[in-house]
């Protein structure tokens, strides 16, 4: 089988769920704790680090706030973060590689309270990056605000859908079909899938009590990608820059909340 952390459309096993209350406060503390989990990867993000340092932060933060990290074990893999870096868009596995000045890195994170999940990424700059690489962060954070603002109650998974592509086209890049974003709840991915391309008014309905993981992965090439041989991580097909950000966000009836924020 393949091996996804940002779900496949081909792997989706059942129906969507609505949270109750009580679920829904399990998952804002999941949230939370892969929000600050995320926050000191990002502060350690510098020239000279390995991934596999980021790796033992996330596994020491998850742990500091009494929670299990989704990643361990999912699929066979081996980190509680995801490292990706520059052309590489998602599941990027922590290692010996050092990370240098002006890199791409995007960090990808899941954790586990009273058995419910929390999912969300970052794409941050080590040291000085380009101004090039400054923009694909800026559009790439600007699609998922923009994907999580489309997601009121009453609205449709392709309405985000739409409002990602948009965005992400409007500043001149493309975004990623072959991994989308995803249902969350007692399992990390649940349906529907939340894809970053589509047409408004299309999938399904959102409902109060949903959650949704919404992931915008914005190239400044092509959006094909590649897999490589560690069967994990994700590249763009040309070689080009990638990045990568992520929310996940509950269906409320005072329109979309995030989890995933401080
Ligand atoms: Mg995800």
């Amino acid at each position: 089988m393949k091996s996804f952390l940002s779900e496949s459309r081909v792997v989706i096993e059942e129906g969507m769920e609505i949270k109750s209350p009580r679920e829904l406060l399990a998952m804002e503390r999941a949230g939370r704790v892969v929000a600050h989990t995320l926050a000191a990867l990002q502060a350690a993000v510098e020239p000279g680090i390995r991934t596999r340092d980021l790796d033992a932060i996330a596994r020491t933060e998850i742990a500091r706030h009494g929670a299990v990290p989704s990643f361990v074990g999912y699929r066979g893999f081996p980190a509680s973060v995801c490292v990706s870096i520059n052309d590489e868009i998602v599941h990027g596995i922590p290692g010996d590689k050092v990370i240098r000045e002006g890199d791409l890195v995007s960090l990808d994170v899941g954790a586990i309270v009273d058995g419910f999940h929390g999912d969300a990424a970052v794409t941050v700059g080590a040291g000085e990056i380009t101004p090039q690489a400054q923009e694909l962060i800026d559009a790439t954070r600007d699609a998922l605000v923009a994907g999580i603002q489309a997601a009121g109650a009453g609205a449709r998974i392709g309405d985000i859908s739409a409002a990602v592509q948009a965005l992400a086209e409007s500043r001149g890049y493309s975004v990623v079909r072959e991994y989308v974003g995803h249902g969350i709840g007692r399992r990390m991915h649940e349906e529907p899938s939340v894809p970053n391309f589509g047409k408004p008014g299309r999938g399904m309905l959102l409902k109060k009590g949903m959650a949704l993981a919404i992931e915008p992965m914005l190239n400044v090439g092509t959006w094909r990608t590649r897999q490589l041989e560690d069967n994990w991580t994700v590249v763009t097909a040309d070689g080009s820059l990638s990045a990568h950000f992520e929310h996940t966000i509950a269906i409320t009836e005072d329109g979309p909340m995030i989890l995933t924020q401080l």
